[in-house]
């Protein structure tokens, strides 16, 4: 069983790692971000509730995104592990993630928090495309990552889009609200002594390797 979370700031990377390690691990990749973006593309009941609260870059309260997530880690898909994605973002979603882990005599042991400079992100951010259909993550501005034929989705041929919160006030907004949220949070996991900090300015490659080797040295036996 592989479990991992991945941690960054807004437009760090996390979304290209978290895809090329649920690849090279052949687990799922959980982002809650993409699970909420596809609610709201459906118009669900949820979709229609959290639209709002998604645009302004707030967090959606806890009790809610866990139990979103808790149906998301029971599907049959998730038992030999799954690379999470934006999720913890408080110390109140770690704990609850945490009782999960207990009932389900599980366990995590990578998080991988990725740190970046704000100005880099931001730089990142303006090339950022997602999929409308199926929410692949891409940017125009990095070569590992752009799409095969501009704007078009290299895995199902959908447009590519800008994410409605990827503007300048929602970015600072989402990247301040980060940081306020972040250091218990890493406090928690450094604690537990399952906390790895990576450098997420570098290649999408050096980071995705970097990331690998620490998995690579560990016991991925249970
Ligand atoms: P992301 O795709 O991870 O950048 O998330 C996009 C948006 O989804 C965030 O700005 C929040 O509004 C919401 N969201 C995603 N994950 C969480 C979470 N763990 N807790 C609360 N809100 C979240």
């Amino acid at each position: 069983m592989i479990n991992m979370i991945l941690i960054s700031p807004p437009s760090a990377g996390k979304g290209t790692q978290s895809k090329m390690l649920s690849e090279k691990f052949k687990i799922p990749h959980i982002s809650t971000g993409s699970i909420l973006r596809e609610e709201i593309n459906k118009k669900t009941e949820l979709g229609t509730k959290i639209k709002d609260t998604i645009e302004r870059g707030i967090l959606l309260d806890d009790k809610t995104i866990f139990e979103i997530l808790h149906s998301r880690l029971m599907k049959e898909d998730c038992k030999n592990g799954y690379v999470l994605d934006g999720f913890p973002r408080t110390l109140k979603q770690a704990k609850l993630y945490d009782e999960f882990l207990k009932e389900t005599k599980e366990n995590i042991k990578y998080v991988f928090y990725l740190s970046i400079d704000k100005n880099i992100a931001y730089e990142r951010l303006k090339g950022r495309l997602i999929c409308s259909n199926c929410q692949a993550t891409y940017n125009e501005l990095i070569e590992e990552v752009k799409p095969i034929v501009n704007d078009v989705c290299n895995e199902c041929g959908s447009n590519l889009i800008k994410r409605v919160d990827d503007n300048y006030e929602v970015f600072i907004k989402r990247f301040e609200l980060f940081l306020t949220e972040i250091e218990p949070l890493k406090n928690y996991y450094k604690e537990k002594g399952i906390l790895y900090e990576i450098e997420g300015s570098e290649k999408v490659m050096d980071t995705f390797s970097k990331i690998v080797q620490i998995i690579n040295c560990g016991d991925l036996s249970d």
